[in-house]
């Protein structure tokens, strides 16, 4: 979104047909400056919804309502296996030719309890209509083959592949795409709430699919599955972006033409209530060596009202974060306070994407025994609440979040439409108004309005929906050590148990037919059959980079970087201070330092009123850590970086807030540091499964570069170790903490070694500008000068032990930076390897969830990934076949184009307001001019397969021998690959050293 003229004028009125559309209404929504356009197709019953703006960045998505019946996984099982070719397109993998061959800025598919949604995204027109055209056909007429049902679902194969002897074994994508989710202590807790407090329902079952069930699923019930649910009689057609909604509805009045009107029975029934409250108990995985005490996780859950009431579903959630939101909330801090547990359980707030709305709060790193005190707690303080009512604060702040949240364009991974969809989906799956959540202002307004008539309207809130609510669940999540060999064991024992009563016959036919499949996902299509995809050519594509305006200032001889952009009311300021005078020693203490400076008291105020104050004047204080290579490689920068974010009206007592913090913070209180640390080391051991790719990445690259080993450092497993001995310690080691904290702010926070960087339309600016003088002045003067630089430790080949049912493997090597000539063609092969062999056989032929490579120019490594493996020696293997065979061989001149058209769809992805803020920030960090940038482009175009085989020669073959690997994984699955692997892995448990590892 560049510039917003507001809401674009509809040619439509309501009431109104158009090429078989007849138009419900048309609306505008000033507060997103949308107008949308709720059409339905008269002949089939497909319904649309457009969100008409000026971003041209389109979405087409096409959502179907899919509740399950069971726990086989087809809802996801079929989402996997439409994108495997219609007839029109009978491409064997529709999907991956579709993402790596266009300017797709977002191509995915999600299956939620309830639905399936298919969503595209591009900035180039006629790509948007390619994608979405391809699109339509494959969910409406797949081919499901069952080839790639036994793919992407489920087969028979022996562990020892072409050896019948060897234990019988189940394959495939989604089979251990799940056994990886249900790996994770945070999953399952959802899963136990959710089936909880929904079990007469869909809801009762995983539409992802339960590894133990999803064997069970026939080809035929997945062809059934698709014939009940996939009509555009259940189809919502959700569009956002600058095309015009008269262009969407001739488009899909092509797509529609030919289908009937058919009865689809889709509806999803209601939980019904229950009398009495109930208990659960359920087991997570933890490491065979971990202790389980002081592990367990409490959570209590309420069903609440029906979704299709949004002002009455944001009155909830402004409770809700008034209870819980900020560290001021009165139920949040009970919890804290009692000493029950570490801290807040991540399942805690407010579900609002099922049927009917649920609230939940619990506590992690606790005890079974417990529960009844926590439960007692729990409905002692909601009581005492009911009675007294809020402190008014945390309700205005509560308020104030929603607008801030309501008017902020966030685009992450995923573009901001995606975020409108999910909101729009709220009421509309379940027959609601599609639009009523994105009216906030309106819903703010009257929420205001009952506030001021019902002064004790929240309170009564409480007790209905809290209080006096029997259906409520306390679910008892208890850690088990033995819990992921139990598992692995009864699942042997069901194979071994089958396998006995099978003949030798078909043991030769399992692995024929195992083989057979092998052999048929490795044949590449042929060019006819990818012909039939529509393609972008080079020559279509944009030449220029999207730059971003950047002004150099100073205020006070500060250096100012000044980004007028449109950011719809919201203004952003970025402190970054410079670190190259922080001493080996003290760098793992960055994160804590960042987190202890905006999570504490200042100025006088408390930890709850800094709190309060943070979130009745912002949309948050946060603090990160960068560092990178200059773009000639020569040089590390590293950054702490310090942003507020905040409406235009609240500015001033926002840099307030920050400032308060930075200048005055008070590191007094040892409560309140003890349950940051500990939720800073709860939060990051439950990232470790979800994204064990990415800290095996870590691991290896650390290796490679001082800014690839201070992000390790940082946000690694390294990181992890840090926290979890400060944890351990915190009883004597409290002072040792507030001396380090307190010296790296000292080192830190000044004047000398800080860039401003701001972000906002012109009347943000002057208003942040007006503000900032006196506030900088507020830092110490000057700045400290660099004692000895930290050092990379050599590369290694490590194996971390995890409590994971797969792997997660990862081989980095040494690799120039952004401004080497080469640097392009290691970009391109990179993308041409994750599309092509790495897709192919880690994933296809693999059966991991996904196999990839990925080129870091700015921090100067190459590395080789794979996720959710079910693999690791020869994924090993497979990385460097691959790196061999790419220095001997050219790749294809048609592969090269089409990795050359995705290199550019990713390097053009549009950034948020406040991204585009910061990216130029971190670019100037780098020294990377938009020449640069137009030249790196340019080098990606003149891309071909000399240079490719050129780069894989000079860039990856001499690095293998300063090549890291790194394998997250079971430590039995470790140590068998020892026994072949040469060198051996070093095996060291997640927390701790090589010394405490069992052998
Ligand atoms: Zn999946």
């Amino acid at each position: 979104m560049e510039k917003s003229t507001g809401c674009p004028v509809s040619k439509f009125q309501g009431g109104e047909i158009f090429h078989g559309f007849k138009i419900a209404r048309v609306e505008a929504i000033p507060e997103i400056r949308v107008t949308a356009c709720e059409a339905e197709h008269l002949k089939t019953g497909a319904k649309v919804l457009h969100l008409h703006c000026d971003d041209r960045e389109n979405l087409f998505s096409v959502g179907f309502r899919t509740p399950s019946r069971d726990s086989t996984g087809a809802a996801h099982i079929l989402e996997h296996t439409v994108l495997a070719g219609s007839e029109r397109y009978p491409v064997k993998d529709a999907f991956n030719e579709l993402s790596r061959g266009s300017l797709q800025t977002f191509i995915n598919a999600f299956t939620y309890p309830d639905k399936t949604v298919y969503p595209v995204a591009s900035q180039v027109r006629a790509d948007f209509f390619n994608l979405a055209r391809v699109y339509t056909n494959l969910v409406l007429k797949p081919r499901i083959l069952r080839e790639t049902f036994l793919q992407e679902g489920h087969h028979l194969t022996f562990e020892d592949p072409g050896e019948t002897k060897s234990p019988l074994t189940v394959s495939g994508i989604v089979f251990n795409e799940m056994k990886g989710a249900y790996s994770s202590p945070d999953t399952l807790m959802y899963k136990a709430l959710q089936d909880g407090l929904y079990p007469d329902t869909a809801y009762a079952f995983d539409s992802g699919g339960d590894p133990d069930i999803i064997p069970s699923l026939t080809y035929e019930q997945l062809r059934d599955f698709h014939k009940l649910y996939y009509a555009p009689a259940n189809a919502r057609f959700f569009l956002y972006g600058d095309i015009p909604t008269e262009d969407h509805l001739l488009f899909l009045e092509e797509m529609l033409a030919g289908f009937d009107r058919v009865r689809v029975e889709s509806s999803v029934g209601s939980q019904k209530r229950w009398a009495a409250p109930r208990r659960s108990r359920r087991l997570f995985p933890i490491g065979k060596d971990e202790k389980p005490e002081g592990k367990t996780a409490l959570n209590m859950g309420w069903l609440m009202m029906e979704n299709t009431d949004e002002e009455e579903a944001v009155l909830l959630q402004v409770a809700a974060h008034a209870l819980i939101g900020t560290a001021a909330g009165p139920l949040r801090k009970a919890l804290i306070d009692s000493g029950l547990g570490e801290d807040l359980s991540p399942v805690s707030g407010l579900e609002h994407d099922l049927k009917q709305v649920a609230f939940a709060v619990g506590l992690r790193g606790s005890d079974p025994e417990k529960a009844d005190r926590f439960e007692a707690l729990v409905l002692g303080t909601l009581r005492k609440l009911a009675g007294t009512g809020f402190d008014r604060d945390l309700i205005e702040a509560a308020l104030h979040q929603v607008e801030f949240h309501g008017k902020e364009i966030v685009r992450g991974t995923l573009p901001y439409s995606i975020s409108l969809m999910s909101r729009v989906y709220h009421t509309w799956l379940y027959e609601g108004d599609p639009l009523s959540g994105l009216r906030f202002n309106r819903i703010i307004e009257g929420i205001r309005r009952r506030w001021e008539n019902e002064p004790d309207l929240f309170q009564r809130f409480l007790s209905r929906w809290l209080l006096e609510n029997p259906h409520r669940l306390l679910s008892v999540m208890e850690p088990s050590s033995t819990y992921q060999e139990s598992q692995l064991q009864a699942f042997r024992e069901r194979m071994a148990a089958r396998k006995a009563g099978l003949s030798e016959e078909t043991l030769e036919k399992i692995r024929r037919d195992a083989e057979a499949l092998q052999r048929n996902q490795m044949e590449p299509d042929s060019p006819e059959t990818l012909a039939t995809l529509p393609r972008l050519k080079i020559s279509d594509i944009p030449g220029d980079i999207d730059q971003v305006p950047v002004e150099r200032t100073a205020v006070s001889g500060i250096p100012v970087l000044r980004h007028e952009i449109f950011t719809n009311g919201i203004a952003y300021l970025d402190l970054a201070f410079d670190l190259s005078g922080v001493p080996p020693d003290l760098q793992p203490y960055l994160p804590l330092s960042g987190r202890l400076t905006t999570g504490m008291g200042a100025t006088g105020f408390t930890y709850e009123e800094m709190a309060k104050r943070i979130a009745l004047k912002t949309g948050g204080v946060g603090s990160s850590l960068a560092a990178g290579l200059t773009a000639d490689g020569r040089e590390t920068w590293q950054k702490m970086i310090f942003r507020v974010r905040a409406l235009h009206r609240n500015i001033p007592e926002a840099l307030e807030v920050l400032f308060d913090l930075l200048t005055q913070g008070d590191l007094s209180d040892a409560s309140r540091m003890r349950d940051l640390l500990f939720e800073m080391r709860n939060r990051m051991h439950a990232a470790v499964i979800p994204s064990g790719h990415i800290f095996a990445q870590r691991s290896a690259a650390a290796a490679q570069t001082l800014s690839a080993y201070l992000d390790e450092l940082w946000h690694g497993r390294s990181q992890l170790q840090v926290l979890s001995a400060a944890a351990d310690s915190f009883a004597d080691g409290q002072g040792d903490i507030v001396g380090k904290v307190e010296t790296l702010r000292e080192r830190i926070l000044r004047q000398g070694g800080v860039t401003v960087n701001l972000t906002a339309d012109a009347g943000g600016l002057r208003i942040l500008e007006e503000n900032l003088a006196p506030m900088l002045r507020r830092l110490r003067g000057g700045s400290l000068v660099v004692t000895s630089a930290p050092v990379t430790p050599p590369p290694v080949s490590t194996g971390i032990a995890v409590p994971a049912q797969v792997c997660y493997v990862a081989k980095v090597l040494r690799a120039p930076a952004y401004s080497d000539p080469v640097s392009p063609a290691l970009y391109v092969l990179s993308r041409e390897l994750s599309k092509g062999d790495l897709y192919k056989r880690i994933r296809v032929q693999g059966g991991a969830y996904g196999g990839m490579s990925q080129y870091d120019p700015m921090n100067g490594f190459f590395s080789f990934l794979s996720y959710r493996d079910p693999h690791l020696v020869e994924t090993l293997r497979v990385y460097d076949e691959v790196i061999d065979s790419r220095a001997r061989q050219r790749v294809d001149g048609e592969d090269i184009e089409r990795a050359i058209i995705g290199s550019i769809g990713a390097i053009d992805r549009p950034l948020d307001p406040a991204g585009k803020g910061f990216v130029s920030m971190i670019r100037d960090f780098a020294g990377i001019t938009d020449e640069d940038r137009l030249k790196f482009r340019k080098g990606v175009f003149a891309v071909n397969a000399d240079s490719l085989l050129d780069a894989a020669r000079r860039c990856l073959l001499p690095a293998l021998e300063t090549s890291s690997i790194a394998v997250y994984g079971s430590d039995d699955r470790l140590r068998k690959a020892n026994e072949t692997l040469r060198p051996a892995l070093l095996i060291e448990p997640l927390l701790g050293s090589p010394g405490q590892s069992r052998t």
